[in-house]
């Protein structure tokens, strides 16, 4: 067993290109292990797919599963509030589901302040509530409405993480005020991510975390590349060079968070 441990908090292992692999999804997570990637967390955008992904990863421990319905989802094709409700409380039940999400509000490629990602984001927020698990928050476009939600609905009660991170540091003050931890990406390595670099030196050590989005947003050296879990490396290597960590102390601390978080 090889010292280090890398985890990735945030990937969608249902969508990855596995051609690298001849399609096989076994062989892929063999690469996995041998590049130390110690725990993976497969996050959920929609309910119809949900069944397969979670057959998909079942026979491997070191993953963990989301339940939720991205921001994005058109609104005809997900459950009603109250549907909803119900389903994420039955499917959130299960051990291996460590948390609520990808959940959150995108004003990017959603008209800003629809009423229905609204309501959708609070019944995310209501069933981690009721089931103390964590929420993967993603938000685009919509940093301000994203945390007065967050605080009206008392996201404080279950905690969660602000996925994808890439807002400046007053909204990550007010995130990590609620109790939330700060997962950086593939998008920390990129040039244009000066002002990124900055917060991420100021988040505190045991607030961060690390993930790739597989399969998009892959890191420099593989910036355009379908991005892969084993990619998180990069991800880490970022992060360790602007905290003066070892690569290995960045592995350690961010298990050691992802650990605290989803209680794994
Ligand atoms: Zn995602």
């Amino acid at each position: 067993m090889s010292a280090m441990q890398l985890v990735d908090t945030h990937c969608h292992l249902d969508r990855i290109d596995l051609a690298p692999w001849g399609g096989d999804f076994s062989a892929f997570m063999q690469a996995a292990r041998s590049a130390d990637l110690a725990w993976m967390l497969c996050v959920a955008i929609d309910l119809e797919s949900y069944p397969a992904m979670c057959a998909l990863v079942a026979p491997y421990p070191e993953i963990a599963l989301s339940v939720g319905v991205h921001p994005n989802e058109e609104p005809e094709l997900s459950p009603t509030a109250e549907k909803l409700f119900e389903q994420l409380l039955e499917l959130g039940r299960d051990a291996r589901v460590v948390a609520i999400g990808e959940t959150g509000l995108d004003y990017f490629r959603t008209e800003a302040g629809a009423a229905w990602q609204v309501e959708r984001f609070r019944t995310h927020i209501e069933a981690a509530r009721q089931l103390q698990k964590p929420l993967i928050i993603h938000s685009r476009e919509a940093r301000e409405d994203t945390l007065r939600v967050l605080e009206d609905a008392g996201a404080r009660d279950c905690g969660g993480v602000m996925h994808c991170f890439v807002e400046d540091w007053a909204t990550a003050k007010r995130a990590l005020d609620l109790g939330f931890y700060i997962s950086f990406s593939g998008v920390l390595t990129y040039k244009s991510a000066a002002e990124l670099r900055e917060v991420a030196k100021q988040i505190p050590a045991d607030r961060l975390l690390i993930e790739t989005d597989s399969p998009y947003l892959a890191p420099v050296p593989q910036r355009g590349k379908p991005n892969i879990p084993l990619y998180v490396r990069h991800v880490a290597e970022q992060l360790a060079a602007l905290r003066g960590w070892t690569l290995e102390e960045t592995a350690a601390r961010t298990l050691d968070n992802a650990r605290r978080l989803f209680k794994f």
